[in-house]
């Protein structure tokens, strides 16, 4: 199809529309590069290691054979659960966007190839679902079989694949689906919801990438749908399908924790491209609930096994957490839409802490093992009783591998979080060595940036080229930095450093964020942890793993002092250079220094006892 009369401005982790009621817009996807530091290793990470291997567990787990079966090209049977499709689309998005980042002619020959599959087994009417196809019962039970679950992700895979690698074909795949979904769903046709939410945010973007309403439409109408007991008749939990409150009625959170999140992702986006600010301020309200009574300290989400759930306000067990990685990658994209809709300072902090704390621990420093469920909390003698327990350590792939590639895609497309714009001026979100453009108003600003951030707080921004007139950079100070500067000026923690004037090339803003260890206390309600600090610098969350201490500390019984001092200090050889805490404690009545390392990095060199949160004394 002809998109080139109605491409939207491409960009990544969003797109947007020039209708769409923002107070900040996200840069074109070639507008935001990282340069070095931590996440330029994760992001070679992600490409050298994670997607190839990704690509072969898609071939062994029998995903790419369902496609080939679907076809017709292959005889064989179903592999994998009922949503094993969503695996192919999730790593075709991280393709892309990798594509994107660093093109490389093998990895878009793979992507066309697996395209060309998806282009193959799907049906004269547009529908593709390969295990509903070869089962035969399509649509038999929409709150169980993630058929629109599926095609929500092949539309994000869709969109990413156009705007990073110009190759429309899987896009023209995803249209022929939505037009499918359009003419098959709605109010006077099909009235139900998908027990899966993710496609709402997937026909947004298709809608910024193509310009057709009823894709926007439809989208509204599965948010609006929901919370009116649509899955009821399939038996399903409306609790755990976010389908028991209206999405406009709902003061909190609950139910699965992911298809909460994604849920509320969609309708944020519904919200900014409708100008639907009723909806905004009450998914804001929503947010407010989630941080204030059913987030763990590292951003994780979901206290519950059972179901995977969000638990009750302040039900937030260390050891027995389940705060999926694809929770805190949900709740990153429905903080980045909020970003987008308020320009509240908030959910760029609340990206901070859950990219570094709450999704990078899911992934190895190596790249290619895996954890689906992030304790904070593994006893000792603890006995792997599920594929997801942390006892059993990382894993290589999981039945349910939905983790594994959300991850992979939220990396490749990182830069898209660093920084965000206005008609006059660009906001830094997140700290990495990077180079930003963004097209003002009046011409080009470009800015370069230096800084060791996570390792110290020290942020140079550089301007490149710059418009003529006075525009304004402004610098996210995040919550914990009280006591930041810029240029040696005290600035207001929480809140944006406004520097506004007419820049030139090689003009330097200097921001200074005091990266100082310090305690967190948990909320007195939080009976799980009560009487337990955790310990933070910077951005990240601290953990206090068994392989840094001495012979013979059995971490069960460690209680440190909260009032002395925690010393800092680099250890570039160290689980690839990092920070590392070190905090007084008696152990077993003796006294000991335990050394704390960034929770994200825990578990990589073997699984053992490890504790976030530390019993004080
Ligand atoms: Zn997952």
């Amino acid at each position: 199809m002809d998109t080139a009369s109605s491409v939207r401005p491409i960009s990544s982790p969003t797109g947007t529309t020039p209708e769409a009621k923002l107070a900040l817009r996200p840069l074109c996807i070639d507008s935001a590069h990282i340069t070095g530091g931590w996440w330029a290793d994760r992001q070679r990470q992600i490409s050298e290691v994670s997607i190839p291997d990704g690509r072969r567990q898609l071939d062994e787990a029998g995903n790419l054979d369902n496609f080939r079966i679907a076809a017709g090209e292959l005889d064989g049977e179903i592999r994998g659960p009922v949503f094993a499709d969503s695996d192919v689309y999730k790593w075709l998005e991280a393709a892309a966007w990798e594509y994107g980042r660093q093109p490389d002619e093998d990895l878009l020959a793979d992507q066309l190839e697996i395209t060309r599959l998806v282009a193959a087994a799907q049906e004269d009417d547009g529908y593709v679902n390969t295990v509903i196809q070869i089962r035969g019962d399509r649509y038999r039970n929409p709150a169980r079989d993630h058929e629109m679950y599926c095609a929500g992700h092949l539309f994000q895979a869709a969109v990413a694949q156009s705007r990073a690698t110009g190759h429309d074909e899987l896009l023209d795949v995803a249209v022929r689906v939505a037009d499918h979904l359009v003419r098959t769903f709605g109010p006077g046709k099909r009235e139900d919801v998908d027990g899966h939410p993710v496609v709402e945010m997937g026909l947004v973007e298709l809608y910024r990438q193509t310009g057709r309403t009823d894709y926007l439409d439809l989208a509204r109408y599965f948010v609006e749908a929901r919370g009116h007991g649509l899955s009821a008749k399939y038996d399903g939990n409306l609790t755990y399908l976010s389908d028991r409150v209206p999405v406009r009625e709902a003061t909190t959170v609950e139910g699965h924790a992911v298809r909460a999140v994604y849920l509320a992702a969609g309708a944020a986006d519904v919200a900014v491209e409708t100008h639907d600010d009723e909806l905004i301020e009450v998914l804001g309200r929503q947010y407010t609930a989630m941080t204030d009574a059913k987030q763990y300290v590292t951003g994780g989400l979901g206290a519950r096994w059972e179901g995977e759930a969000f638990g009750d306000p302040y039900e937030l067990p260390a050891d027995r957490a389940y705060a999926e990685t694809c929770a805190g990658i949900g709740a990153a994209q429905w903080a980045w839409r909020m970003l987008l809709a308020t320009g509240e300072a908030r959910y760029a902090d609340q990206i901070e802490l859950l990219l570094l704390n709450a999704v990078m621990p899911g992934i190895s420093l190596h790249g290619d093992e895996y954890f689906y469920v992030n304790t904070l909390h593994l006893r000792d003698g603890a006995e792997a009783d599920n594929e997801r327990s942390a006892a059993g350590g990382r894993h290589r792939w999981f039945d349910c591998a939905c983790c594994p590639p959300n991850v992979m895609r939220t990396v490749a497309q990182l830069g898209g979080y660093l920084a965000t714009s206005t008609d006059d001026g660009i906001q830094l979100q997140q700290y990495a060595p990077s180079t930003i453009t963004a097209a003002l108003g009046g011409g080009e600003l470009t800015v370069k940036v230096d800084t060791d951030y996570p390792w110290n707080g020290s942020v140079r921004v550089t301007v490149v080229a710059a418009p003529g007139g006075e525009v304004e950079l402004a610098l996210r100070v995040p919550a914990w930095a009280e006591g930041a500067t810029v240029d040696g000026a005290a600035v207001r923690a929480g809140d944006y450093a406004r520097v506004r004037r007419e820049f030139q090339p090689g003009d330097v803003v200097q921001l200074e964020l005091p990266f100082a260890a310090s305690v967190v206390h948990p909320h007195p309600r939080v009976d799980a942890v009560r009487g337990s600090v955790a310990l933070r610098l910077g951005p990240l969350v601290y953990a206090v793993e068994q392989a840094d201490q001495p012979a013979g500390v059995v971490l069960d019984d460690v209680r440190v002092d909260p009032a002395v001092a925690i010393g800092s200090e680099h250890r570039p050889e160290l689980l690839g250079g990092v920070n590392v805490l070190t905090i007084p404690a008696t152990a077993g009545g003796e006294q000991v220094t335990l050394t704390a390392i960034p929770y994200f990095a825990w578990a990589n060199r073997g699984v053992g006892p490890m504790r976030v949160w530390l019993p004080a004394a």
